[in-house]
Parts: structure tokens; C-alpha cells; sequence
């Protein structure tokens, strides 16, 4: 109990990225400027994509890919139930209606086999979350997208570095998001970023981030550039600050490293949990991938140990362990059960899921020591 507390995630920011960040501060340019532009170099080359838009948030990245598909009333976005609720509040920011199609349980993603039953003439988007860094299986989803003339907006928040037969998500598709949040696998403090292959959809989005302006702040106030500048359309502010990809630069060469950890953790839970009757176990699908690990997460046998998760995560808390939640789902919030008629039973493996999932501490800097810690931990409380 004299033990510190561990929590279920922390950032690992290193010297190169601090003394960034106050180079940066020191520079007299702190939003966006040069580093955001050597960023965006290092994702292009990372991704290997053309066209990356760094922004203040995913959720940000997320709302303008979906204005910039320029959706009408009453389109409609399928997407899963198992997710964070910014998947579907941008889904009706954008003017449009959320449709839920439910999990495999077996990878927590949404089921391909379920989603074409899921699609009407008013269908426009098909918005897949790559769940804890696992890709889902985009050969089907994007089937099914070009079959029917659909949009695909990953939400692929939980995994920058996945890898799907080979290829990293952000390098092919039609669009993607990734997060730096801070509990993600690598962070700018708050951030995130759109990659496409669509051009145009990417001069929209490179719009909308800031006020709508045909030229950015940083060529206009610089030595180049002109003070002079166009409104195009009406605009938001999600620009990253450099400030911001100071962070994101030092965070994107140890990626490859985090992921790493994450891994041989993840492994290793896997290994010991194995024989406990008490959990049931993420499971790989058959396809190749590199997961990301964002989350490890179990689901807990509450039947059998006579404990809701939500006790479970009481108990661990109590001896100095912190756990996270990911996610309730999330159609089950008030206000999309009220707006859309969704009811308890809609999506009854997401449901199952949701009332059982527990994401383990896993982040890079933990030591083997601190998941012998977990481990002993959660022995005491299950066993
Ligand atoms: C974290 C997260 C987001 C939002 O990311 P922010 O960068 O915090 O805006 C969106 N979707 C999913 C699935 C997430 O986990």
C-alpha cells in the first residue's frame, strides 16, 4: 500500500523533446511556423503519405474530414458503438446521423459481416475505429465502401504505427485520423492529424483549420510572405502550434521504440492471464498486422468472479493501481438515446463487451517490476 500509485498511462517525453519545446519558446514563434512544417515532413515520410494536416485535436481532424465530405441533412455515417464519444458527436456536428453497426467480438472492431445490412440510400460515410491499435480488416470494409460509392474516415485515434498486410494505416485508403492526446501512443500535449489521398479534400481541410484564410499566419507575417490574405469560406481554429510539434517530433522518432514496449507488455500479459479463468482474452484475427497496443484490454468474467468491472476497478484503485475505461458505449448516452431512439439490447455485443472491458496500465516507461505489481495485485482481488 506504501506503493506509489501507477497509473494506467503516462506520457514518455524525453530531453530532445523538452529542450524543443524551449528552443521553440525561445524562438518568438510558438504557433504554427517552421515546426509544424518539419512535422509534417516527418509524418509524410513516417506514413508515407502525401498529403498530412496536423491540427489541435483528433476530434478536430475528425470534424472537418467529415464537413469537407460536404454531407447533407440526413446522411447518414456508420460507425461503431465501441469507441470514444468525439466518433459520434463530430457525426452530428457535421450535420449528419449516426448509424451504429455492432462489434465482432472476437477484435472489439465493428463486424464487417454486419455493415452492409447497415447501409440505406442516405449513407454516405463509413467511419471504421481501429479499436486499441488493432486495424480492423480494410480489404472488407473497403469492399463494401466501393461497392456501394461510400467515403471510409478511419478513426485510427488509437493507432498511428498500425500496420495492416503490411502497410501502415495513413499510407492507403481514402482518410484517416490519428490523435496526440496524451494517453495516446505518441503525444504533442493535445494534437492530431488528418492523412488523405484526396487532394482536394485536403486543401478543404487545410482551409477550414484556420479561419477559412487562402494563406496561414505564418507566411503572412514572415519575410516571404505577404500581409495580404482571401477568406474562402467561413473557418474554424485548429491549427497546431509549434509548440505543440516540438513534442510531436521527438515523440515520432521514439514511436517505432514505444511500440515496441507496448508489445513485449501486452505479450506478457497475454502469457500470464492465459491460464486465469477469470479473464477472457484480446485475440488476434488471422490477417497480418502490426498492433499498436494502445490498450490492453481483458474483459473481466464478472459472473464467475461475482464483481462488476466498475468494483474491480474500485479495488485496484484502493491499492494504488489506476485502471481506464474504454469505453460505455456509447449509444447509450442520454443524449443519443434520446436524439436517435437507441435502447439497451440495440448492440448487444458492444453491450457485453462494454460492461466487462478493463484496460490494464500499459505505456511504455512501465517497468516489469511495476506489472509484476499489476499482476500480484489482481491476483489478491480475483483469487
Ligand atoms: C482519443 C480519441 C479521439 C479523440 O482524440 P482527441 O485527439 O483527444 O481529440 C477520437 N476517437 C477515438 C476512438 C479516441 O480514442
Amino acid at each position: 500500500m506504501s506503493e506509489a500509485f501507477l497509473p494506467f498511462s503516462r506520457p514518455d517525453i524525453n530531453q530532445d523533446a523538452i529542450d524543443e519545446v524551449v528552443a521553440c519558446l525561445s524562438s518568438g514563434w510558438i504557433t504554427t511556423g517552421p515546426r509544424v512544417a518539419q512535422f509534417t515532413a516527418d509524418l509524410q515520410a513516417y506514413l508515407q503519405c502525401q498529403h498530412v494536416l496536423p491540427l489541435s485535436s483528433a476530434t478536430a481532424g475528425l470534424h472537418l474530414a467529415l464537413l469537407a465530405m460536404n454531407l447533407l441533412p440526413g446522411d447518414e455515417v456508420i460507425t461503431t458503438p465501441l469507441t470514444f464519444a468525439a466518433t459520434l458527436n463530430v457525426i452530428v456536428l457535421a450535420g449528419a446521423k449516426p448509424v451504429l453497426v455492432d462489434i465482432d467480438s472476437a477484435t472489439r472492431n465493428m463486424d464487417p459481416n454486419l455493415l452492409e445490412d447497415a447501409i440505406t440510400d442516405r449513407t454516405r460515410v463509413i467511419m471504421p475505429v481501429h479499436f486499441a491499435g488493432l486495424p480492423i480488416d480494410m480489404d472488407a470494409i473497403y469492399e463494401i465502401a466501393n461497392r456501394h460509392s461510400l467515403r471510409v474516415l478511419e478513426d485510427a485515434a488509437h493507432a498511428i504505427g498500425t500496420e495492416y498486410r503490411g502497410r501502415k494505416l495513413g499510407s492507403f485508403g481514402d482518410t484517416q485520423v490519428f490523435s496526440f492526446h496524451p494517453n495516446k501512443n505518441m503525444t504533442t500535449g493535445e494534437g492530431g492529424c488528418v492523412t488523405t489521398r484526396d487532394e482536394k479534400l485536403a486543401k478543404t481541410i487545410s482551409l477550414l483549420r484556420f479561419h477559412g484564410m487562402d494563406r496561414e499566419a505564418w507566411n503572412r507575417f514572415g519575410k516571404t510572405g505577404s500581409q495580404d490574405y482571401e477568406i474562402i469560406m467561413p473557418g474554424f481554429k485548429y491549427n497546431m502550434m509549434d509548440i505543440q510539434a516540438a513534442l510531436g517530433i521527438h515523440q515520432l522518432k521514439a514511436l517505432d521504440n514505444f511500440i515496441e514496449r507496448r508489445t513485449e507488455l501486452a505479450n506478457r500479459y497475454q502469457e500470464v492471464l492465459a491460464d486465469w479463468e477469470e479473464w477472457e482474452l484480446p485475440i488476434e484475427p488471422h490477417y497480418a498486422h502490426r498492433h499498436a497496443w494502445h490498450l490492453y484490454v481483458p474483459l473481466l468474467q464478472t459472473d464467475l468472479v461475482g464483481m462488476t468491472r466498475d468494483v474491480f476497478m474500485q479495488r485496484m484503485k484502493e491499492k494504488n493501481i489506476g485502471t481506464g475505461l474504454h469505453y460505455r458505449a456509447v449509444h447509450l448516452y442520454p443524449y443519443y438515446r434520446e436524439q436517435f431512439g437507441f435502447n439497451p439490447g440495440d448492440f448487444p455485443k458492444a453491450e457485453s463487451v462494454c460492461e466487462r472491458i478493463v484496460s490494464l496500465p500499459l505505456f511504455p516507461l512501465m517497468t516489469d517490476a511495476e506489472q509484476d505489481r499489476v499482476i500480484d495485485v489482481m491476483f489478491s482481488i480475483l483469487r
